[in-house]
């Protein structure tokens, strides 16, 4: 393996859109993906909100340039995408909430987001499935949704077109240093692949395990940890009551109209391992409890059949629940990007642009300066 300018570990939407802007600006590059492309959370059930509203304020100017990218992304790499601009509500039910409401549309707007609070009248003209305990919402005309399986699965097409190598199945169980540097990563089938210029962890929790085990400092440990976020299906409904992308102010409600009729539910319940088999699997409490919430906010959904759980896909999560996206430290030829917490889809496009732009000048982007490890103090 000769010629590889960088190599990239991790076959999700970062490590496949990385191989695509390297390999569209002449760059030699390697993927290696433990299992398949979008095996990870780039994969899987249903689809992925683009959203900015209710982010947290140092993402929204990656949001911002993320809204520009979107649109064209399909028309770009040449595949499909499934993005739909579709509008994001997000919405509330409480006076504690609408009281602030004005403080994050002043917020969201001043990054570039456009937003508005839309009142009761008009957002149960719009909505008119919404239960009358909603009150108000704050609404982002840009928001949408995207096929995460079908872009993940397009981008690491295109970056192969363009002459990227692709290996599926291929583990990296080690990274080698010497000097200051990765010289090289040894893979489960105990190969070992030399290193050019640069590694790129795009791991998402498998990060976390190849940075403690790397020979620099007794292995770098990151205030990070991984989660199971659950989605679910509905069966088919007589009449969808949703058109836009629609997150809660309070509740843990992320819900959207699914494909065929259906109603996808989720917003931050989880899976666990189960003990006896060592797999991921759905809790029923906290599918209920789930459930619970949209019908709490959308009354007709009541006594609607779940068709499909799934909460079988990793997602890292760092102690204050942005992004982690720097450099390996003690190496001086290593970037990692990792603790999504279950946000990480929307900003990709945005973030594998800057990605690409510190790997090849050697600058890290002023957008992605608040994502350093430096936040979390000197010592990691
Ligand atoms: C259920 C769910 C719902 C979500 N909803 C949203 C949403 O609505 N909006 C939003 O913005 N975000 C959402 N997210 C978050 C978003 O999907 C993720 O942040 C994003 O897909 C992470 O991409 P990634 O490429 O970093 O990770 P992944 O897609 O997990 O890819 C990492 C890849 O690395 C591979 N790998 C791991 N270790 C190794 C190794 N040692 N060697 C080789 N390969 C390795 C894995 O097999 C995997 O394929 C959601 C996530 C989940 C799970």
């Amino acid at each position: 393996m000769t010629n590889i300018d960088y190599l990239i570990i991790g076959g999700g939407v970062y490590g496949a859109g990385l191989a695509w802007e390297l390999a569209r600006q002449g760059r030699e590059v390697l993927l290696l993906e433990a299992n398949t492309i979008a095996s990870g959370a780039s994969g899987g059930l249903g689809q992925r909100g683009v959203r900015a509203n209710g982010r947290d304020i140092r993402e929204l100017p990656l949001m911002r340039r993320a809204y520009e990218l979107w649109p064209d992304l399909a028309e770009r790499i040449g595949g499909e995408t499934g993005y739909a601009r579709v509008g994001g509500l997000h919405l509330i039910e409480r006076d504690r909430e609408l009281v602030s409401a004005p403080a994050q549309v002043w917020t969201q707007e001043r990054f570039g987001i456009p937003t508005r609070l839309v009142e009761r009248a008009e957002l149960h003209h719009w909505e008119p499935g919404l239960s009358e305990a909603v009150m108000a919402a704050i609404f982002c005309p840009k928001d949408g949704v995207a096929d995460h399986t079908a872009t993940t699965r397009s981008l690491a097409q295109a970056a192969s077109n363009l002459g990227a190598q692709i290996r599926e199945g291929c583990r990296v169980e080690r990274i080698e240093v010497s000097g200051g540097r990765i010289v090289g990563v040894i893979t489960s089938a105990g190969e070992r692949i030399a290193v050019g210029q640069d590694v790129i962890l795009c791991a998402n929790g498998g990060a976390t395990d190849l940075l403690a085990g790397l020979g620099v400092g007794g292995g770098i440990r990151l205030p990070v940890w991984q989660r199971l976020p659950q989605v679910m299906l509905t069966e088919p409904v007589a009449h969808v009551p949703m058109t836009r992308l629609v997150g809660h102010a309070h509740r843990r409600l992320s819900i959207k109209a699914g494909p065929g009729g259906r109603v996808m539910i989720s917003g931050g319940w989880l899976g666990r391992v189960d003990p006896a088999s060592g797999l991921p699997v759905a809790v029923a409490s906290e599918v209920q409890g789930n459930l619970a919430e949209a019908v709490a906010v959308y009354p007709g959904l009541a006594g609607v059949g779940i068709e499909e759980v799934s909460a079988d896909r990793w997602e890292s999560q760092a102690i204050d629940g942005i992004p982690i996206i720097d450099r390996i430290p003690g190496v001086e030829n290593g970037l990692f990007a990792t603790a999504w917490a279950g946000h990480g889809w929307a900003i990709a496009p945005a973030v594998v642009e800057l990605l690409a732009d510190w790997v090849m000048a050697g600058d890290q982007p002023d957008l992605l300066r608040p994502f350093s490890l430096g936040r979390f103090g000197a010592s990691i």
